[in-house]
């Protein structure tokens, strides 16, 4: 379903990613922890190139892409592929929750305004925004806001979601809603790498985890294993840092 291998990215003489392979089965939610600046969210980025990498080939579903020999068709094809739940929503501020969820449909995906709303109001109502649809942004709580760019994100049915600390930005009382929503849809077997800081949830949530340091994956395990277990001297430093 997703097979990536030996990516490479750098920013300048800084090297973020360093050779690393992941796997990732249909229907499996896998969790990326590690510290600031470890490469999680670059690692994310540049499955749906948001990011380039210098190297290493990404497969995504019917995709199969080697950087460093690309053209513009495959990055196209590449980005149809994932949808990207971001910690700051960046959900379009002069669209209202329901034109959010519909604007991929109607203008990518061709389908008719009406066609669209129904997908879109379905969604809206799965992430218990039923009463939100003509809301712009500026009015809804960052829960609602972030839960808004969730349904948006399964609009387009694609591959796989990946979300970058969905819950990150959020003030403390909205953060429950929205992992309980995106609980909600890993019950459905939807595919999704989810990079978070939530330990938690992410033993909850996920059955793979990854820990991530200095753009090396150092560890991977199912979450009980990971967490309780751990058997890399830097994951056990990092989660005792946590306690
Ligand atoms: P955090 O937990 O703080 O979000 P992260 O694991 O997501 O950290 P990344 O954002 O992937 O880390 O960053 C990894 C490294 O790459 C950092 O050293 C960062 O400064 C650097 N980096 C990321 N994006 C850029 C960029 N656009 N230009 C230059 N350097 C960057
Ligand atoms: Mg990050």
């Amino acid at each position: 379903m997703i097979s990536v291998k030996n990516l490479k990215k750098s920013f300048g003489k800084n090297t973020v990613l360093n050779g690393v392979d992941l796997h990732v089965d249909r229907g499996d939610v896998l969790a990326i922890i590690g510290p600031s600046g470890s490469g999680k969210s670059t690692l994310l980025r540049c499955l749906n190139l948001l990011e380039v990498p210098e190297e290493g080939t990404i497969h995504i579903g019917e995709t199969n892409v080697d950087v460093a020999k690309m053209g513009r068709k495959e990055v196209h094809n590449l980005r149809q592929e994932t949808a990207m739940v971001f910690q700051n929503y960046n959900l379009f501020k002069n669209k209202t929750a329901l034109q959010n969820v519909t604007e991929a449909l109607i203008v990518a995906k061709k389908m008719s305004k009406q066609e669209a709303e129904k997908i879109g109001k379905e969604l809206l109502i799965k992430v218990g925004l039923e009463d939100k649809f003509h809301q712009y942004p500026s009015t809804l709580s960052g829960g609602q806001q972030q839960r808004v760019g969730i349904a948006r994100a399964l609009a387009v049915n694609p591959n796989a979601i990946l979300f970058d600390e969905p819950t990150s930005a959020l003030d403390p009382e909205w953060v429950s809603e929205v992992l309980q929503v995106i609980k909600d849809i890993a019950k459905q077997n939807t595919t999704m790498i989810i990079v978070t800081h939530e330990m938690k949830f992410a033993e909850e949530v996920a059955n793979r985890v990854i820990f991530m340091a200095d753009g090396n994956i150092v560890e991977e395990n199912d979450p009980k294993e990971l967490f309780h277990h751990p058997q890399n001297p830097r994951t056990k430093q990092f989660l005792k840092t946590l306690e």
